[in-house]
């Protein structure tokens, strides 16, 4: 939940209700993927929901507890698994997230090395006594005191063996991202306080509902936006549609529990206000 959603948000809206929805494994195993995609709504990347959701439809009761089991399930990778087993089970196993990978770097004066090298220096660093303790200590060490910009080493208790202190930002110097621009043209077709939606195409959002991409006819043009969503700087004008034939009519009053995309959303809200 928290790879494109701030943590207030996660913390204080979507966790909770996502829990009382879904209190375990089995209720969410046996919840219809629409019910699953709509209590997701405003977190992007729907693929992680269903992942999830096949995931427990797999594992019915609990997670596995080995790692290599735990790789095998969908949408479970390396982090994924590593926590699962540190953090749920104890285990002694390294743990590498945006901030650990911070520390590691720097401490270790890693410059320019694949993720893998990372996970092997996390592994050289772990404390096989306190492996559980040593992961959530280096998550808060990167998240509080090894900062991405001006690090507060003089507070760090790794400063005397750290390697990487004098020129710590040099380690973690982010790529530039390369955004692609696009234009993306939708019809909004409103009838009897229903709207008209489709089901959208491409993994990414199987199973979901999106408003009809259309040829756009410049004297029904409604509104635009614009959206970032990952790579892309989306532009999205929105057009009046007089009718569309193959449309889920969903009413409007109950679109919050439709399985419908952030940007589907602030399209309806576009041409409502
Ligand atoms: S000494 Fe500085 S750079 Fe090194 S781990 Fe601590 S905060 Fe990060």
């Amino acid at each position: 939940m928290l790879q494109q959603t701030q943590v207030n948000r996660v913390r204080d809206e979507y966790y909770p209700q996502f829990l009382a929805q879904f209190p375990t494994l089995k209720t969410l195993a046996t919840a219809p993927l629409d019910s699953v995609l709509a209590a997701w709504s405003g977190l992007g990347y729907y693929l992680r929901a269903k992942n999830m959701h096949k995931t427990a439809q797999i594992c019915q009761e609990f997670l596995p507890k080995s790692f290599q089991e735990l790789l095998s399930l969908p949408g479970i990778g390396q982090y994924t698994a590593s926590a699962i087993c540190s953090f749920g089970y104890k285990q002694n196993t390294p743990v590498v997230d945006t901030n650990i990978a911070r520390v590691i770097k720097r401490y270790f004066a890693l410059l320019h090395v694949k993720e893998k090298t990372v996970w092997e220096y996390a592994q050289r660093l772990l404390n096989h006594k306190e492996p559980r303790e040593h992961n959530l200590a280096l998550m808060d060490l990167g998240s509080l005191i090894c900062l991405p910009k001006n690090p507060k080493c003089d507070l760090c208790p790794l400063q005397n063996n750290c390697q990487g202190k004098e020129e710590a930002e040099r380690y973690t110097q982010k790529q530039k991202t390369i955004y692609e621009s696009l234009e993306l043209f939708y019809g909004i077709c409103i009838k009897n306080g229903k709207i008209a939606l489709t089901p959208t195409t491409g993994n990414m959002y199987k199973n979901m509902l999106s408003l009809p991409a259309i040829d756009p006819i410049e004297e029904n043009f409604l509104g635009s936006f614009k959206h970032a969503y990952t790579k892309y700087r989306l532009h999205v004008k929105l057009y009046r549609l007089h009718s569309y034939d193959e449309a889920i009519w969903i009413e409007l009053n109950s679109l919050d529990k439709a399985p419908i995309s952030s940007l589907t959303k602030k399209a309806i809200a576009t041409v409502m206000n």
